[in-house]
């Protein structure tokens, strides 16, 4: 995992002075996909993949963003001209962050600033919010201000959605910023109100990368979202207090679903069924009910699967080939859906052989072979020293 005194000595090389290092971490959904820009619920964890973002002053005015993942830097000239726009590049994230908390009303001083993280890049663990929450930190630190984790979160997210132009919901910097150790965090993504459900230490994070991405993810994620609309809409017309889905009920898809299409049926059996899932996971997880919270992420995978039909041919065979494997509490698909990565809760004496099993399931039935990483719930992101 992260060596931070070789990243404080990349640091110190390249800029002649000891810098402040934070760090924040990426993430794994436990349950609750497509039910963010529902108003509903959402359960992840902050996993021990983490980005580093070590921070030092200038005298000359400059920021200059260094990236050792890369090996590559940006020099912005004046701190107080910065770019408004992206130029499609990795620090399109750090200087959004950067040019978001300006906008609040900061004036940028000069500063050099270190990156380095673990997070696979973009393998569906969040390497993007980790970034943008170390940088947030890190930038805070020298500007002297801080904010409330779910401020910082929210400053993080609108510098994705405006200033590098990815239409992210708010779940993914949430919990890197807001994350405690062992466990994992029901967001109500309507209020951002959220509670912390224990994960026992016994229990490992065992995240399975498909390695496939299948391409028709764009176009399908744009007509699951009309659907899911269509079947809000045709329910607020009998119950006009139904805002988003978040707000409907089984007995609603029962007593109107036959007014709607049937793809918009099926999804909105999906985000209101998976809602009620997510909540009674993280009822599960208190109640140290871990059988009961296995159950529910084998209802989710079928639900995603079957009615929201956003998994594919591998993610299925991922989740199917765990499940007779010794140690296995649940299994499915998590994040956006059509390939990426799946969540695996397993007893953690057991995850090393459980991870070599399923690899090697997994390569003698669909030829790929997948990557497979055992992480803990991690704490959200901090200061480091
Ligand atoms: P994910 O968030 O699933 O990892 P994204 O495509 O959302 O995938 O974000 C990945 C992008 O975030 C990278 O292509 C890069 O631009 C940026 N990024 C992440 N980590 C770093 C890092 N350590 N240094 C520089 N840029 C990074
Ligand atoms: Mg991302």
């Amino acid at each position: 995992m992260h060596d931070v005194n070789a990243f404080r000595n990349i640091h110190r090389n390249r800029f002649q002075t000891e810098p402040t290092v934070f760090a924040a971490p990426g993430r794994v959904n436990i349950i609750g996909e497509h039910t963010d820009y529902a108003e509903g619920f959402v359960m992840p964890a902050a996993i021990d993949f983490a980005t580093l973002a070590g921070i030092s002053p200038r005298s000359d005015g400059k920021i200059v963003i260094y990236s050792e993942n890369y090996g590559d830097e940006r020099v912005i000239d004046d701190a107080k001209a910065l770019p408004a726009a992206a130029i499609k590049h990795w620090s399109d994230y750090p200087l959004g962050v950067i040019v978001t908390l300006a906008g609040e009303g900061h004036t940028m001083p000069g500063f050099s600033l270190s990156l380095w993280g673990d997070v696979p890049l973009g393998s569906g663990l969040s390497s993007s919010a980790a970034v943008e929450v170390a940088t947030a930190l890190a930038v805070c630190s020298i500007l002297g201000v801080t904010y409330p984790g779910p401020v910082l979160a929210r400053l993080c997210q609108k510098a994705e959605n405006q200033f590098v132009g990815a239409n992210c919901g708010i779940m993914d910097q949430f919990i890197s910023a807001n994350g405690a150790e062992d466990h994992a965090l029901l967001l109500d993504c309507r209020d951002l109100s959220f509670k912390l459900a224990p994960i026992p230490h016994n229990v490992a994070l065992v995240i399975a990368n498909t390695m496939v991405s299948h391409s028709v993810a764009g176009g399908e994620y744009t007509s699951r979202r009309a659907e899911v609309e269509e079947a809000c809409a045709v329910i607020a017309r009998h119950r006009p207090e139904v805002k988003f889905l978040r707000d409907a009920t089984p007995e609603d898809l029962k007593n109107y679903g036959h007014e709607m299409s049937p793809n918009a049926l099926k999804r909105a059996r999906h985000v209101i069924t998976e809602n009620i899932r997510t909540v009674a996971a993280a009822e599960a997880l208190m109640h140290h009910n871990l059988k009961e919270l296995g159950r529910l992420m084998a209802e989710a995978h079928t639900s995603y699967s079957q009615d929201f039909e956003a998994s594919c041919v591998e993610a299925d065979a991922m989740v199917a080939l765990a499940q007779d494997l010794p140690g296995l509490i649940g299994a499915r698909l998590t994040g956006g859906g059509f390939g990426g990565c799946t969540i695996n809760l397993v007893e953690r004496e057991h995850a090393p052989a459980f991870a070599e099993a399923l690899g090697a399931r997994y390569s003698s039935e669909i030829g790929i072979v997948p990557q497979i990483h055992i992480c803990h719930a991690a704490s959200g992101a901090h200061r480091i020293g």
